[in-house]
């Protein structure tokens, strides 16, 4: 039996793949990923395919960057894991510097743990703490958006907002204070912007106005509902929420998770409006998509409500195994190394507005409803009707229908539901980009056809 079929066979025989239904994945020909180069992924037969999500939208600066290869090998050559429960390494303390550095102004505390759905349960965990040792013991409550993703852990996903992902675990979960989010497309209050004056945003504020004393914070995906399917706020949603927050004295939780990094064409989503959180989650494109590592930031008030005598017990209690692990840190050192030197942010302009052209033909597609940008996040909504606004049956699958097609033509994408995204390493070339968006539109209407 050849190498290749032999890998086959055992990843259907022995893995479990998240987010898949395996008994359809039995079905098909697994993409077994061996190599990158660049913005490309290589698999075991030498297929190349372009990485239209970032390897799920971690990859910052391509495959295989040299500056990170080399950082982590250099740190392998000096060791590769030591704890921060009590110790301490020179990459974990360096990142941390930096990262306070490049963070909005007033966040000054770096608490490490491993990926998106953890830094999330520490700003949680944190906020909770912080009103307890502040002596506001009411405010245990948190306030989440609809269609919020936050990660797959129980505190994240108690204040998650995506029904399909979510509901079935409810029984184990946390109350939460939901509040309406913007999904402009499908209005849930069937009104249009700009006439609407972001009227979504007064359920935040009913909610902050009735609950406020009880509520410890709220916590945000800045810019884009990324999991929902790319759903953008309009301008000024973010800058509204800071300020209700700071009204209503409730802490703001920023999830930079998927928004950070320069995906929205800035260092971070909040720099768009100018908004400091109280704390700032960070993780997937911390490391250049190299390895797991998230970063909860906090600002020095929070930080000093958890000083105290030992026998006070105002520690922080959280910790994970791998926390503040030196070569993750080597590699996201490295990584924002790489976006100075090659001056990332400035060169991912002219292709943001380049993508943005790309886009334009999308919009004639007779199954395209909407297609949504966030600098390098797109969302093309894929409708049964156009003029309805109707949904695919789910059966239609048309979602994984176009996935796969794109897949034959060589570009690897990755839907939400019916929602295509294309959310490319920030280093792709034009030529690729053109050439990723071009396989996806002829996929679209392959699909239609058919
Ligand atoms: N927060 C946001 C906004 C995300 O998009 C994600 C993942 O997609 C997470 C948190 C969870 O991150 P992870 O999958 O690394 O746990």
């Amino acid at each position: 039996m050849s190498r290749q079929k032999r890998l086959e066979e055992a990843d259907k025989r022995y893995i479990w793949h998240p987010f898949t239904q395996m008994q359809e994945y039995q079905g098909m020909e697994p993409v077994i990923i061996e190599q990158g180069e660049g913005s490309y992924l290589i698999d075991i037969h030498d297929r190349r395919y372009l990485d239209g999500v970032s390897s799920l939208w971690v990859n910052v600066h391509g495959h295989r960057c040299s500056e990170i290869d080399r950082a982590i090998i250099e740190q392998v050559g000096r060791i590769s894991h030591t704890t921060l429960l009590g110790l301490s390494n020179p990459p974990a303390i360096e990142l941390a510097e930096r990262l306070v550095e490049i963070t909005p102004a007033g966040l000054e505390r770096v608490f490490y743990s491993d990926n998106g759905s953890t830094g999330c349960e520490v700003a949680l965990k944190m906020a909770f703490q912080y009103w307890q040792h502040r002596g506001a013991r009411n405010k245990t409550q948190f306030i989440s958006f609809k269609n919020a993703y936050h990660g797959d852990t129980l505190g994240a996903v108690s204040v998650g907002g995506i029904d399909l992902f979510h509901e079935a675990f409810r029984p184990l979960l946390f109350p939460v204070l939901q509040a309406e989010a913007p999904y402009c497309y499908r209005c849930s209050l069937g009104l249009t912007r700009p006439a609407c004056g972001m009227a979504c945003l007064d359920s935040l504020e009913r909610i902050l106005k009735d609950h406020h004393e009880g509520v410890a914070a709220v916590i945000i995906e800045p810019l884009v509902q990324g999991a929902a399917g790319m759903i953008t706020q309009p301008p000024g949603f973010l800058q509204r929420v800071r300020e209700l927050c700071t009204r209503y004295g409730v802490l703001m939780i920023a999830d930079e998770v998927a928004v950070g990094f320069g995906r929205t064409g800035r260092m971070f989503a909040c720099d768009h409006e100018q908004v400091s959180p109280d704390v700032m989650v960070l993780a997937k494109g911390i490391t250049g998509g190299y390895l797991p590592l998230a970063a909860t930031l906090t600002t020095e008030e929070v930080y000093r409500a958890f000083l105290g005598e030992h026998h006070e017990f105002k520690t922080f209690f959280h910790g994970h195994t791998y926390t503040g692990n030196p070569l993750a840190c080597a590699a996201a050192l490295a990584n924002l190394e790489v976006f100075e030197e090659e001056k990332t942010i400035e060169q991912l302009a002219p292709k943001i507005d380049f993508l943005a052209r790309q886009l334009e033909r999308f919009k004639e597609l007779s199954v395209v409803g909407e297609v949504r940008q966030c600098g390098f996040m797109t969302g093309i909504e894929l409708v049964a009707d156009k003029e309805t606004r109707a949904p695919f049956a789910p059966q239609e699958k048309i979602g994984i229908k176009v996935i796969l097609e794109a897949r034959k033509r060589g570009v690897i994408i990755r839907p939400l539901g019916d929602v295509i995204v294309i959310m490319p390493p920030l280093s792709i070339s034009k030529a690729e980009l053109a050439e990723l968006v071009e396989v996806i539109y002829q996929s679209i209407r392959t699909v239609i056809a058919a």
